[in-house]
């Protein structure tokens, strides 16, 4: 066992609402009747008692964007945390976001920034789409993961006493537990925890509460934490290598943890996603590797090319900007249009190509960014129909635009970008930005920062 001063991350949970319900989660996600979501003040007091600790603190679920406070929780993290460095964006689409991601994390979080500054951890849902520009601005870590490839997750529900371990080969196995050695100390609604799985079996069966939320709790080392090591008693997370596919959404528990679930009245439980397990499984062919990754290590599979919450679903073609069409019709174009993504023709002649709309599919394109198209294949713009810019207009300043030249003028100029020629072929569209403002960094790191630049760049080669 570790003292959370030792490791990586602190995790601040604000939610336990998630989009998915995988098996074996280490915040059994499904077994909640109602979800619950952390109060500003909570999340203020726990960002504040973690001023002084120095590496990444994270927000974390559940999917913490589904919080309706997570814009203003993610702006006061970054305000009063933020990660000294953070590298420019150029706007322009992301053919492989997770490759794009694991690049910012290794030169941002960990060469520019040592490993501090504000945390997210995502299964990049819509909402995270919706927060998108947000989120590439004030977040100097990211760990997603949208659970569309296949990913083990070792059970966690599970009492050693079930499986007859003794306690001289328990406390061996206790104290190199896995998550508590790889993984996190936590804040729940309910207080500081040692480890992110025991506070979350806190919220689960109503426990006691954790530590005192207060400067320094994190400074606790492995002979004080006391009390809070008997969720151990209730938990795998020591006992397995082993795991089951996330995407099947079952849970293997223990016979003393399935009784408890029964007390609480596991809606899980209740529709049968529970699996008993009487002893250690053999799962073939499943043996998770013992790093801090364990649950996908390989993270350019983290986000799939089929994740439709991040990936345009559809891109419509609007009237073209010459036909003078009034605000208030302007308006009942943007109602009706069927598709996330619309297409604003310069002119009549000017229709976007089938083959620009597939390769437009392809790529992650920034919902906050206006991008103009111009080329044999299009000629025009290109926005996303909830853009934050048109939100902000509103209904009645879209009816009093005089002309859609005015309605363009609703993006910010820092928020326009022409689409590059060969768009979807830059794997990494901010490198060239990256490095110029890399290099230029004030940092006693620089061979590091260049060793990193080059292996980013040797990865699209
Ligand atoms: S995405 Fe994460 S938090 Fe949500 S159910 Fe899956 S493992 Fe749990
Ligand atoms: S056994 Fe469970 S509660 Fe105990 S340290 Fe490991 S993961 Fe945390």
């Amino acid at each position: 066992m570790r003292s959370p001063s030792e490791m990586r991350i602190i995790e601040i949970d604000i939610t336990n609402a998630c989009i998915h319900q995988c098996s074996n989660c280490t915040r059994f996600c499904g077994h909640h009747k109602t979800p619950y979501f952390m109060e500003w003040e909570m999340f203020k007091k726990s960002v504040d008692s973690l001023l002084e600790y120095g590496r990444c603190i994270g927000m974390m679920g559940g999917e913490p964007t589904l919080h309706p406070q997570f814009e203003r929780f993610a702006r006061y993290l970054a305000e009063v945390y933020p990660g000294q460095h953070h590298v420019p964006a150029s706007n322009q689409p992301i053919p492989v976001f997770s490759n794009y991601i694991r690049d910012k994390n290794y030169l941002q979080h960990e060469c520019l920034n040592r490993h501090r500054g504000p945390g997210l951890m995502s299964a990049t849902s819509k909402r995270y789409f919706q927060h998108f520009d947000l989120i590439q601005k004030l977040f100097s870590y990211q760990s997603i993961n949208d659970h569309n490839n296949p990913s083990l997750h070792q059970p966690v529900l599970v009492s050693r006493k079930d499986l007859g371990i003794p306690d001289e080969a328990w406390f061996p196995m206790r104290d190199n537990c896995f998550f508590q050695n790889q993984w996190s100390a936590s804040i729940t609604p309910k207080g500081a925890f040692f480890c992110e799985v025991a506070g979350a079996l806190d919220m689960l069966f109503n426990g006691p509460g954790g530590w005192k939320v207060e400067p320094g709790w994190w400074k606790r080392t492995p002979d004080e934490f006391g009390d809070q090591l008997q969720w151990c008693e209730l938990c795998g997370g020591a006992l397995f290598q082993q795991g089951r596919l996330s995407s099947e959404e079952i849970d293997d528990v223990s016979p003393s943890l399935l009784k408890k679930l029964e007390e609480i009245g596991s809606p899980k439980l209740r529709r049968g996603a529970v699996s008993v397990l009487q002893s250690i499984p053999a799962y073939d062919g499943k043996e998770m590797p013992n790093i801090r990754r364990r649950y996908l290590s390989d993270f350019t599979k983290r986000v799939s090319a089929c994740n439709q919450a991040i990936y345009p679903e559809g891109i419509a073609s609007l009237l073209p900007a010459s036909d003078g069409a009034s605000g208030v019709q302007r308006n009942q174009m943007l109602a009706q249009a069927e598709a996330d993504w619309l297409f604003l023709p310069a002119s009549p002649e000017s229709h976007l190509d089938g083959q620009l709309i597939e390769r437009l599919k392809k790529v992650v394109l920034n919902p906050e960014v206006l991008y103009r198209i111009e080329g044999p294949d299009g000629n025009g713009w290109l926005f996303y129909r909830r853009a934050k810019a048109l939100r902000q207009a509103g209904f009645d300043g879209i009816a009093h635009c005089a002309s859609w030249e005015e309605f363009l003028h609703f993006w910010p100029e820092e928020q326009k970008c022409v689409l590059a020629d060969g768009f979807d072929r830059f794997q990494n569209p901010d490198l060239e930005v990256w490095t110029t403002y890399a290099q230029g960094a004030a940092t006693e790191h620089q061979d590091e920062i260049e060793r990193c630049l080059k292996k980013i760049r040797s990865d699209y080669q």
